[in-house]
């Protein structure tokens, strides 16, 4: 079986809706899962959890790679294998994980500004556990948490851009900072983001850890759901 997915979503104009068709179905440890030719729904991955939503009559609650394959958890009336359905991203959920997602990259590049060789490695960008992480084990200066906090409210006032570029390796590059690879979902800039406030840092075993937190409001932008073009 063919069990490839199209990842529609990696395109930045991607809408948040799409007609798609269910390949093949299945359950694991995770729950019920569909696999879909197509889909706008961002894959759990590179910190970034996977999108809810719907699919057909079905709540979309979480997309995984497992077993080289995409799957899409669903709970209740399930689309049947064969049948022709909408993915739909919910647009609250996907805003709010973007901004958490954009977040972890300025962190990042908060890091690399602050501590000259230091290289942010790994993060993840759950609202219940934020963080960004890297190799160092030497003594970090006493007020850093405050610097990283000015260089981030500095940047949220300048409402930078946040560049993505399709290619061999997709890209995201905050103006001014280092791209890197990246296959998540983000803000158009970093104003964005709303307040982001690190929590603090600290090193342990040779690795350096800050936490975050954002805060989230229900006045969020409005997002535009496109027509299913795909
Ligand atoms: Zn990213």
């Amino acid at each position: 079986m063919h069990t490839h997915t199209q990842l529609i979503y990696l395109d930045t104009n991607s809408p948040l809706i799409c007609a798609t068709r269910i390949l093949d179905a299945g359950q694991d440890n995770v729950g019920h899962y569909l696999i879909l030719d197509k889909t706008v729904a961002h894959v759990r991955g590179g910190g970034q959890l996977g999108d809810r939503g719907r699919i057909g009559d079905a709540t979309l609650l979480d997309v995984r790679r497992a077993n080289d394959e995409v799957r899409h958890y669903v709970e209740g009336v399930s689309p049947v294998v064969g049948a022709n359905v909408a993915v739909k991203v919910d647009p609250e959920f996907r805003r709010r994980s973007s901004r958490w997602h954009t977040a972890g990259h300025l962190l990042a590049a908060a890091l690399e500004h602050e501590i000259p060789g230091f290289a942010a490695s790994a993060a993840q960008q759950w609202p219940t556990d934020a963080w960004v992480t890297g190799l160092w084990a030497v003594p970090i200066a006493e007020d850093l948490t405050q610097r990283l906090q000015r260089f981030i409210d500095d940047a949220r006032a300048a409402d930078l851009p946040v560049v993505v570029k399709l290619g061999d390796v997709r890209t995201v590059q905050i103006q001014g900072h280092r791209p890197v690879p990246c296959g998540g979902t983000h803000v158009a800039s970093i104003g964005a983001i709303g307040p982001l406030h690190v929590e603090d840092v600290r090193i342990k075993k040779g690795v350096l850890k800050a936490r975050y937190t954002c805060d989230d409001e229900k006045k969020d932008i409005v997002f535009f759901i496109g027509l299913p073009s795909c």
